[in-house]
């Protein structure tokens, strides 16, 4: 059996390594590091791929949040809803911008931000919700941005996780994640779904002025060369990252589906298996539409629930068995030393109370074969039955 990998970028660079090699050479010779074609012509073929007006590319993720908030005139004071359960970054721009952090506790069987909370959350000084597509499944934004449109609120979709998954509204219309918001980030981070081999990012809108904003913003406050209009930051990526994009993208609805198909092979596998929760394939968003060909979930991210095992004794049983794992996440971040808040109760987070102790997350890469997956779900299943 081939060594197992949390996430396997060698196995997947090896089927495109000609295309990558050649167009990395090909912009080294050409010296156009920074805003060249290279990075103009990725931004086009993702505004088609998404079916969105505008993608304006950055350098990470994070930054890409902390952009799309400067961008929407988010002032010190504001409050922004996220989701208890997530990776920091979505809090961490909150805070750094001075903006006031709200979590929320989530859903149990999507892992999303739960809607209801939301709704409770809401006060005068309340001006964005920021939905997380958690692990590659698309959060309830039907009920999100009705809600938001109730309130007059912003929505932020972080779609660093989701990247090519879709959403299937209940009047059957399907959208990309991170299209039906008002505006959405994205992270290439390797690892990501769709990763460069570096650190890159991109906003998403449809909004024309707010595109026009943006791409000043990330540019030190310009739009006329040497006119500093507003206080902006220096975030762009790099050609050599959008080369190795471009010949990603081609390939991005093969890989979703191949970690599809890995996430229905283990969670056949863990059927009936009384202390395992598997996660859902998107069925709520299935029960949308007739046809089972929703990429509902991309599977950034393979987690499971176990119940009645000592998770992290698992972790380090799976890691003596040569099998790597994460837990994401392990620690709620209303519980985290640097986003405490006094106004914060812990009987409004039962869920991610719960979820940081009973989740973990399996290798996930859409170069795993049946041989590996087999092993890892027999381990599993040996250990908490
Ligand atoms: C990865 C990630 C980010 C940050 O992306 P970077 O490119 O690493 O800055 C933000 N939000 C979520 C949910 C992520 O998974």
């Amino acid at each position: 059996m081939r060594k197992i990998q949390m996430v396997d970028l060698k196995g997947q660079y090896e089927h495109i390594k000609e295309r990558v090699n050649q167009s990395v050479l090909d912009v080294i010779e050409s010296s156009a590091f920074i805003n060249g074609p290279e990075v103009h012509q990725f931004q086009k073929e993702l505004e088609d791929y998404l079916g969105v007006k505008h993608v304006i590319p950055c350098a990470n993720g994070t930054d890409a949040l902390q952009v799309a908030m400067m961008g929407l005139g988010l002032k010190p004071g504001d409050e922004v809803i996220t989701a208890d359960f997530t990776f920091a970054a979505t809090v961490e721009v909150i805070a750094l911008l001075g903006l006031t952090p709200v979590l929320v506790d989530v859903d149990p069987v999507t892992f999303n931000i739960d809607v209801e909370a939301v709704r409770q959350a809401i006060t005068p000084k309340t001006k964005a919700i920021v939905p997380v597509h958690l692990f590659g499944l698309g959060a309830q934004m039907d009920e999100i941005m009705a809600l938001a449109q109730e309130h007059d609120l912003y929505v932020i979709e972080d779609n660093a996780q989701g990247i090519g998954g879709d959403y299937i509204s209940k009047d059957g219309s399907k959208q990309k994640l991170g299209t039906i918001g008002h505006v959405a980030s994205t992270s290439f981070f390797p690892s990501k779904n769709l990763g460069c081999y570096g650190d890159g990012g991109a906003i998403f809108t449809n909004d024309d002025d707010l595109a026009h904003t943006i791409r000043g913003i990330v540019n030190h406050g310009m739009y006329v060369r040497y006119h500093h209009d507003v206080v902006g930051v220096n975030s762009r990526l790099d050609s050599i990252q959008a080369t190795v994009l471009r010949a990603k993208l081609p390939h991005l609805d093969a890989y979703n589906s191949a970690r599809r198909e890995a996430a229905r092979k283990y969670s056949e596998a863990f059927k009936g298996i009384d202390n395992i929760i598997t996660p859902t394939m998107g069925d709520l968003c299935l029960e949308n539409m007739n046809s089972d060909d929703c990429n509902c979930h991309v599977f950034h991210q393979y987690t499971l629930r176990v119940l009645n095992t000592d998770r992290d004794a698992l972790v380090k049983h799976l890691q003596e068995k040569e099998i790597p794992c994460g837990v994401y996440y392990p620690i709620p971040l209303h519980s985290q030393k640097a986003y405490q808040d006094e106004r914060y109760d812990e009987n409004d987070f039962t869920v991610t109370n719960q979820l940081v102790k009973e989740v973990i997350s399996l290798p996930m890469h859409t170069e795993l074969d049946d041989e590996q997956i087999d092993y890892i779900t027999q381990t599993v299943i040996n250990f908490v039955s």
